[in-house]
């Protein structure tokens, strides 16, 4: 009789976010069969109903922005032997991260008006602000061929390395004519490279929603808007949509 080869047992959580890379997993294991041969999905709240704390690999979407987001993390971390980020708010803090050196309760206020002392709202931080990560799916959403390919990796026992490079090398691999010449701007300098140069492609300018590489030069960047006749406040108002959390992080 043939054996049968256990499946990798993966669960799927959200914290703070829009759901949206959750959204584009179940849209990639549509595509996938062969994944979900693979996998045994215990825990995926968008998609169904059952749950259960017995699996191998974790997957977290969303930023930690309340204090009782630690104590569930933390649990999710000790039931998982394998724990992914998943996309740019568990990677980055996200678009969350705007509030990012705001007066939170100033921020609680605004948003919950007279409702606000209901809303344990915080500072919006990546996951392993608080957790060990193991990979990392950047990415506002996430790619699913990235996704797909991560997974493959982590059941052959491999811990995918993320691109340490920036954006404008696959940008120039492309042959695209730079933005800049046409009186755009674009954070692709400074931006994890990974997404095939997507916007840019497309003609809009990269956010930063990778996050940023090891070592980017943001002094050469403010120098390039500044010579485009952009300033230094059109650029910290750009990368404050995505790169909030890590700029405070490489200043303090
Ligand atoms: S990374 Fe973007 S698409 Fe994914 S959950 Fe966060 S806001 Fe939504
Ligand atoms: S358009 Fe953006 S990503 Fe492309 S080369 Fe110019 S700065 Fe780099
Ligand atoms: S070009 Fe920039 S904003 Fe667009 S997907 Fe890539 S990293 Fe994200």
């Amino acid at each position: 009789m043939a054996s049968t080869i256990p499946k990798a047992r993966i669960a799927f959580f959200d914290f703070t976010c829009c759901e949206g890379c959750q959204l584009a997993v179940a849209d990639a294991l549509q595509t996938h069969l062969d994944l979900l041969e693979a996998v045994e999905i215990v825990n995926f709240r968008e998609v169904m109903s059952e749950k259960s704390d017995d699996y191998m690999i974790a997957f977290v979407e969303g930023s930690c922005t309340r204090m009782s987001d630690e104590a569930r993390l933390k649990v999710i971390r000790e039931n998982a032997q394998i724990l992914v980020a998943l996309g740019a708010c568990a990677h980055i803090g996200g678009v969350n991260a705007i509030r990012t050196g705001l007066d939170i309760a100033g921020v609680r206020r605004y948003v919950y008006g007279e409702k606000a002392m209901f809303f344990e709202t915080d500072s919006a931080r990546p996951i392993d602000a608080v957790v060990p990560v193991d990979a990392y799916i950047p990415g506002c959403p996430i790619d699913l061929d990235e996704f797909v390919r991560t997974v493959k990796a982590l059941l052959l026992g491999r811990i995918p390395i993320l691109h340490d490079y920036p954006v404008c090398v696959e940008c120039k691999m492309k042959e695209n004519v730079c933005l800049y010449t046409i009186d755009k701007t674009c954070l692709g300098p400074i931006t994890r490279a990974g997404c095939g140069a997507i916007c840019p492609t497309f003609g809009v300018g990269c956010e930063g929603c990778r996050g940023l590489i090891s070592n980017p030069n943001i002094r050469s960047l403010k120098e390039v808007f500044s010579e485009n006749g952009f300033d230094e406040k059109t650029l910290m108002e750009k990368m404050k949509i995505f790169l909030s959390y890590q700029t405070m992080e490489s200043e303090s």
